[in-house]
C-alpha cells in the first residue's frame, strides 16, 4: 500500500483538496515523480462539480485529479526508460471496443475507457506514482524545458486537425492554389487550448482569429502578435466576421456563442466543438439555422482527447514553435503554484493562459 500526498476530489461532487491518500493496487514498471502538472478547464469543471461524467476509480471514495503532466523517471524496470528521463503519461486508457483495441481509445465506441484524473482512474497530481512503460511518451528535446507540460493539451489540437483534414476531403476545401491561404478560421476562447489551436491554424495557412467577450492581457496580446493571430473582443466587434468563416473551433462550451458564429459559416465550413460546459445557459436553434447548415454543407464535429501518435506529433509542434518563438512561447505558462495550494482550482488567476503546479 503506497501513501502519497495528492490533490483529490470525490467525483463528480466537486471540491479539490490536498491530502494524504493510500493507493493499493497500482501496477507499473516505471516509477515517476511529477515535475509539473497543468491545470485546465476540465480540472476546474471537476472542482466545481460541473462535469457529471467524472467518477472515482472502482474501490475508492476519491479520485486523484490531474491529467496534464510532465514527469521524471525515478526507477525503471523497462528497457525503454531510464532514471532521469522526462516523460508525459497518456491520459486515456483503452477498454475493449474495436477502437480501443487498435490504439484509438480517444474514439472509444462504448464509453468503457478510463481517463486518468477524470473517469475512473487516478490522475497525476501526486508526489509519485507507478506507470506501465507503454503509457509513457519520452521528451527527447531537452530545449523544450517546462513547455513539455503542454504536450497533453496540444495532443487534443493535433487530433482535432486530423478530424478537420478528414472531413474537408468531401469537397475541395482549399483555395485554387491548393492551400488554406485566404481561408478564415475563428477559435473561440483565449485559454491555453485556444492558443494552441490558433498556432496550428496559422501553420495550416488560415487567416486566424481568436476571440473572447472581454479584453485579454498583454502577455496574450504579445503572443497573438508573435504568431500572427488576430484577437477579437466580441463585446466591441459585434459585426465580426465580415467574411464567412471556413473553420470554427469552440473552446468555450457556450451554446450561444457557438450558434452566433455557426450562423456566419461559409459553404463547406467545418465546426469543431471542443470546449465543454454543462452549466452554460441554453440557447435556441431555429429552423433558419438548420437551413443554413444544410444548404451550405456545414460539418459539425465533436472532438475529444487524442491517441499516442498525437502526443508524439504534439511534441514536434511544441519543439518547432519553441525554436521559432522562444521567449514568447515560454510565456504561455503564466503562473506557477506549489503543491498544497488549492485556490487555483476555483479561481482563474488574472491573465491566465496556463497555470501549473511545480512539484520539484
Ligand atoms: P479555459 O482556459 O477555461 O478556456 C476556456 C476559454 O473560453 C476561456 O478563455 C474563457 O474565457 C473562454 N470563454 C468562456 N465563455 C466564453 C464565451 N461565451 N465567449 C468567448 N469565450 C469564452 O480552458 P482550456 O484548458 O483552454 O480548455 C478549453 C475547454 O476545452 C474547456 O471547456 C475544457 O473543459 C475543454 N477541454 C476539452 C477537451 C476535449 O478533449 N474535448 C480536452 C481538454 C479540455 P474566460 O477567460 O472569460 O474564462
Amino acid at each position: 500500500m503506497a501513501e502519497y500526498r495528492a490533490y483529490v476530489t470525490d467525483a463528480p461532487g466537486g471540491n479539490v483538496e490536498y491530502r494524504s491518500v493510500q493507493i493499493s493496487d497500482e501496477n507499473g514498471n516505471v516509477m515517476l515523480k511529477p515535475l509539473l502538472t497543468g491545470i485546465c478547464g476540465t480540472d476546474r469543471g471537476i472542482a466545481r462539480g460541473a462535469l457529471p461524467f467524472a467518477y472515482n476509480p472502482s474501490g475508492y471514495n476519491f479520485l486523484v485529479v490531474g491529467h496534464e503532466s510532465m514527469c521524471k523517471v525515478i526507477e525503471s524496470k523497462s528497457d525503454y526508460f531510464k532514471p532521469g528521463d522526462i516523460v508525459v503519461p497518456i491520459v486515456r486508457r483503452p477498454g475493449d471496443c474495436p477502437n480501443c483495441l487498435i490504439g484509438r481509445p480517444d474514439n472509444c465506441s462504448d464509453g468503457n475507457k478510463h481517463e486518468a484524473g477524470i473517469t475512473g482512474l487516478h490522475g497525476f497530481m501526486r508526489e509519485m506514482f507507478m506507470e506501465q512503460d507503454f503509457n509513457l511518451i519520452k521528451i527527447k528535446d531537452k530545449e523544450l524545458g517546462d513547455l513539455g507540460v503542454l504536450t497533453e493539451p496540444m495532443k487534443n489540437v493535433v487530433k482535432a486537425f486530423e478530424v478537420i483534414e478528414r472531413v474537408s476531403t468531401r469537397s475541395i476545401y482549399q483555395n485554387n492554389l491548393s492551400t488554406m491561404e485566404g481561408k478564415t478560421a475563428l477559435i473561440v476562447g483565449t485559454g491555453c487550448e485556444a492558443f494552441l489551436y490558433s498556432f496550428l491554424s496559422v501553420d495550416y495557412g488560415f487567416d486566424t482569429f481568436i476571440s473572447n467577450r472581454h479584453p485579454i492581457g498583454q502577455t496574450s496580446l504579445n503572443m497573438c502578435k508573435q504568431f500572427g493571430v488576430n484577437f477579437i473582443d466580441s463585446s466591441k466587434e459585434p459585426d465580426f466576421p465580415q467574411k464567412p468563416l471556413d473553420l470554427l473551433i469552440d473552446t468555450s462550451g457556450d451554446p450561444g456563442t457557438v450558434l452566433r458564429y455557426l450562423r456566419k459559416m461559409n459553404y463547406n465550413g467545418i465546426v469543431i466543438l471542443f470546449g465543454t460546459n454543462g452549466k452554460a445557459p441554453s440557447t435556441e436553434l431555429t429552423g433558419e439555422d438548420i437551413d443554413h447548415i444544410v444548404e451550405r454543407n456545414i460539418t459539425i464535429a465533436g472532438s475529444v482527447d487524442a491517441a499516442k501518435i498525437h502526443y508524439m506529433k504534439a511534441l514536434d509542434y511544441l519543439s518547432k514553435w519553441n525554436r521559432m518563438h522562444g521567449d514568447i512561447m515560454k510565456t504561455i505558462i503564466t503562473a506557477y503554484f506549489s503543491p498544497g495550494e488549492t485556490d487555483v482550482f476555483t479561481k482563474k488567476p488574472d491573465g491566465e493562459i496556463k497555470s501549473v503546479i511545480k512539484w520539484q
